[in-house]
């Protein structure tokens, strides 16, 4: 309707995370492979992927929503979770929101367990989608040391399991979602060039 109503401008839609994992496919470090994942960790959790080189989205559902996942939590960890909808779902537990409000509660952050969380829910990404690259990114991941232990986290929960995908920090931040949104306008370009033969 949108692209009625702007006439001959085409028009393509995606989330900010599947922008940024097309940014990454495109510009970043990890590109020409098929199979990617990239979990950003901002004021909340976002995943997304692709297999086979197609965006994995389930169609009028909506995105597939691993940052809701429920994870095992520790027992001594005291704190209620900040998803409003789940508690202390993973997002809930290790989002830079769910941060927040631990500190506004006095808690002293301990990136440890945060390392731990993030590492079950990286884990689990794996075990889904099966992908060569795994990407992390957002602003949490730019606290000093964390890729290493949620790397590390991965490969003990692993257990030599799987072989594990290459693991890459997305180091542009909010830029890579601009330029996947570029290539994603591309492609509706390109998309309206091949149906006007
Ligand atoms: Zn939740």
């Amino acid at each position: 309707m949108l692209e009625a109503r702007l006439g001959r401008l085409p028009i393509a839609y995606g989330g900010d995370v599947d922008a940024a994992l097309l940014g990454e496919v495109a510009y970043g470090e990890a590109k020409d492979q098929e199979d990617y994942v990239l979990m950003k960790i901002g004021t909340g959790i976002g995943v997304a992927a692709m297999s086979g080189g197609r965006l994995v989205s389930s169609s009028n559902r909506g995105t597939p929503e691993m940052g809701h996942l429920i994870i095992k939590r520790d027992a001594d960890d005291a704190f209620t979770g900040a998803c409003p909808a789940h508690g202390d779902c993973l997002e809930g537990l290790a989002s830079g929101g769910a941060h927040k409000k631990r500190q506004e509660q006095g808690e002293d952050l301990d990136w440890d367990r945060q390392a731990r969380y993030i590492g079950l829910g990286v884990h689990n990404a794996v075990y889904s989608h099966r992908p060569s690259v795994m990407m992390l990114g957002g602003g949490v991941m730019a606290h000093e040391g964390l890729f290493d232990a949620v790397r590390d986290q991965v490969v003990n929960l692993n257990k030599g399991y799987l072989e594990l995908p290459e693991f890459f920090l997305s180091k542009d931040g909010e830029r890579m979602g601009v330029k996947g949104a570029f290539r994603l306008a591309m492609s509706a370009v390109a998309l309206r060039g091949n149906n006007a033969q």
